[in-house]
């Protein structure tokens, strides 16, 4: 076991060939060489998924008892001062810790003594120009690796099969382990707690070498010479260079640019062939709104655009002035009571104490109809709607 003293993962290094991004320079070689024109910005949304990383590796540490307990003791101390910590982050990072013990302790009865790793840098630039990502738990255990990855999100399902992030992560074990453990089977899992989302994928050794091959290194070697066709779609909302990007935005003008049979109304074949790039239309629009408001934010005028001041809302400048002045002249009837709303009563209380005390109060009704693709994890709405009467 690896030993440990501080966790940072803000320090963490990123490849230009990351896992995390390979969907989209596989779908899109030279997006890589593209993007490095465009700064990174850093999310809130990042530096809250870093904060729950640190918190899941402290509490793997803990039960691994590779970290000595002031260590860990000094560094819980220092996240709970942390502005995203709250019960709701003990909450999920709790669920992607118990799946990991279980997974071990699983493990544990076949194989007694399995290779267990941390935040383990895995090196696939075999078969990627300076390859490397980090596994959140990576097991070697009998002729098996298991991956299993954190996902603090809660805005879009990851699912693990095929994912080719976690298959990277999984080449890199199985190039490291293989010489040594005769691996014939690589198990991935993404465990993402907000969405209740436990997904896992298995691969045969032999064919993820063979992916690697004909589909990794191929594309790689493309997006690390700047090569390759462009090829926008749903990635490129994780792309840098998504703004102004060309080869984007002449995909979403020939989308718009539809050949209609009729002049006057759209045929129902018409309005299904249409739907599917409604969302990605809606996207492209706003991303391009958001940059080119930006750039005038920063000095640009664009021809025929101003920029003017949006709908703000009237607000006090100071509530206990205003309590004394309404007070002074008679105004009492000025207070209102309110509970708290679902979301910030749970994160107040904690996802397990708030489902037992107050689950059986809590009524989630069907929502408004909304049309998705097919491929859309949730039930049918008609299902739907037939669960909430029963
Ligand atoms: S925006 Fe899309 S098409 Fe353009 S480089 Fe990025 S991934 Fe490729």
């Amino acid at each position: 076991m690896q030993s440990v003293t501080d966790i940072h993962h803000d320090s963490r290094a990123h490849a230009s060939l990351g896992a995390s991004s390979s969907h989209r320079w596989l779908m899109c070689p030279p997006s890589v060489r593209l993007s490095e024109h465009f700064e990174e910005r850093p999310s809130v949304y990042a530096e809250e998924g870093t904060f729950l990383h640190e918190l899941c590796e402290l509490k793997l540490h803990r039960y691994l008892g590779d970290m000595t307990r002031e260590v860990i003791d000094r560094q819980y101390e220092e996240h709970r001062d942390n502005d995203f910590y709250s019960d709701e982050a003990e909450t999920v990072t709790d669920e992607y810790v118990n799946f990991c013990i279980e997974t071990i302790e699983a493990i544990r009865l076949s194989c007694p003594d399995p290779l267990i790793m941390v935040e383990h840098r895995l090196d696939y630039s075999e078969y990627v120009p300076d390859g490397f990502g980090t596994g959140d738990l990576v097991i070697v255990a009998d002729g098996v690796i298991e991956v299993i990855d954190f996902k603090g999100g809660r805005g879009v399902r990851v699912d693990a099969d095929h994912n080719s992030q976690l298959m990277l992560y999984g080449l890199g074990a199985l190039l490291e382990f293989d010489p040594l453990y005769d691996i014939r089977t690589v198990r991935m899992t993404i465990v993402q707690p907000r969405l209740g989302n436990t997904s896992t994928f298995e691969i045969a050794a032999d064919a993820l070498i063979e992916w690697a091959e004909k589909e990794v290194r191929p594309k790689a070697l493309l997006a690390y010479e700047g090569k390759g066709e462009f090829c926008a779609g749903e990635h490129c909302q994780f792309c840098n260079a998504k703004y102004t990007c060309r080869a984007r935005s002449e995909y979403f003008m020939q989308l718009a640019k539809q050949d209609f049979k009729e002049p006057n109304l759209l045929t129902d074949e018409e309005i299904a062939d249409l739907l599917p790039m409604a969302d990605s239309l809606n996207k492209w629009v706003q991303d391009l709104l958001a940059y080119a408001t930006q750039q005038a934010v920063d000095g640009k005028s664009w021809p025929g655009y101003k920029l003017v001041a949006g709908r703000s809302v009237r607000r006090y400048t100071s509530e206990a002035e205003v309590i004394r002045a309404c007070e002074k002249a008679g105004f009492t009837d000025i207070y209102k009571t309110s509970l708290l709303g679902v979301g910030d009563l749970e994160k107040r209380m904690g996802r397990k104490k708030f489902a037992e005390l107050l689950g059986k109060y809590i009524l989630k009704p069907t929502g408004a109809p909304t049309l998705v693709p097919e491929s859309d994890p949730r039930k049918a709405y008609a299902d739907a709607a037939t669960d909430f009467k029963n």
